[in-house]
């Protein structure tokens, strides 16, 4: 149920797909960054030339996806899907951008994540939309320059501060997206019940909505379980009580944390007395990659109040005690 895109089904994603908004209109929330976008885009609609390049970053099932499709709508271009670990070599690059019309839009997903020979390549695309071929290799070696048409290239990330200061530098146009709060939330659980043609009363709703770690994608996955239990155990409609159930036997809390937020909380009270302890050491204790923590559930518990972070690691709070119902024995001051 976490916000990953790698564990979902084909069935799941296709109905991610149906549950995708498709304008600027539909798209709830990140006010900010749509604002800005939209003038960006029209700006460069009017001048005819490619949008600048786009960095979205944070954490993952906020709608960078999205909203590069959305983007990509609104320019009247195609778009082009990659991410960062499936281009291997520069030519699966070369591939891509040899292909792209003027003003496309070229989305890599997971951009931190891309090999640094590929990288160098993107260099002088985004730059001069221009290539550096290598043809053949030892003495015979030789390059030969190809132009590109005008694109824009849409990075996604989760992790901003792994990009290199190259690759950053080349994005003229930089967001964040935030997490969304239960009201936003809600409008968009309601906005696909609709879709999925469920009924669902706005008590079921705001259920579902505030306990989905401010995320579109797991209020979206949310709904689709609590509708099971609606079709099962109820008569069909999403109400608070079905709502309740469901997360009850999900494992989400009252405070939408899951299985494995409470895992890494208790691990750090428990197993470290509360911290300071390092990333990797919570990663072996709960039995996580540590890059999953700090990308999925780290950015969450933070906001949230439930850990800090500081120089020698990681700390739970008070709130995270409160939460789990343990008195801070152990603790010192
Ligand atoms: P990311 O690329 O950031 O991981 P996605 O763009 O794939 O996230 O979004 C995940 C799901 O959440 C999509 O199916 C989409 O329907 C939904 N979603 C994301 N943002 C919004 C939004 N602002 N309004 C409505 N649905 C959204």
């Amino acid at each position: 149920l976490k916000g990953n895109k790698e564990t979902l089904s084909p069935v799941e994603k296709e109905i991610e797909r149906a549950l995708r908004p498709l304008s600027f209109d539909d798209f709830a929330g990140q006010d900010k960054v749509l604002e800005n976008l939209q003038v960006f885009v029209t700006a460069a609609r009017l001048r005819e030339e490619a949008l600048d390049h786009v960095l979205l970053h944070g954490p993952p099932g906020l709608g960078k996806t999205t909203l590069s499709n959305i983007v990509a709508n609104e320019l009247k271009a195609n778009i082009k899907i990659t991410s960062g670990p499936v281009l291997d070599k520069p030519s699966d690059l070369a591939g891509l951008l040899t292909n792209l019309q003027p003003f496309d839009v070229l989305f890599i997903d997971e951009i931190h994540r891309l090999n640094p020979i590929v990288e160098e390549y993107l260099y002088s695309a985004m730059e001069d939309y221009k290539i550096d071929i290598l043809l053949d290799s030892g003495p015979n070696a030789r390059s030969v320059q190809i132009s590109l048409n005008p694109f824009t290239l849409i990075g996604a990330t989760t992790r901003a501060g792994m990009l290199t200061s190259p690759l950053r530098a080349r994005f003229g146009i930089n967001c964040r997206l935030e997490y969304y709060d239960a009201k936003l939330l809600t409008s968009i659980v309601k906005r696909s019940a609709q879709i999925l043609n469920t009924p669902i009363d706005d008590a079921g709703a705001f259920e579902i909505a505030r306990r989905s770690r401010g995320t579109p994608r797991i209020a979206n996955n949310l709904l689709r379980r609590t509708r099971d239990f609606a079709q099962v155990k109820g008569k069909g409609v999403i109400t608070i009580e079905i709502a309740e159930m469901a997360l009850l036997a999900l494992d989400v809390d009252q405070n939408g944390l899951d299985e494995m937020d409470i895992r890494i909380l208790t691990t750090i009270v428990e197993k470290f007395k509360g911290g300071p302890v390092g990333l990797s050491t919570i990663a072996t204790a709960c039995g996580e990659e540590a890059e999953t923590i700090e990308e999925v559930y780290e950015p969450f518990l933070i906001q949230e109040g439930f850990l800090k972070r500081t120089s020698r690691g990681r700390e739970a709070t008070e709130r995270a005690y409160v939460h789990l119902g343990i008195v801070p024995k152990y603790r010192n001051g």
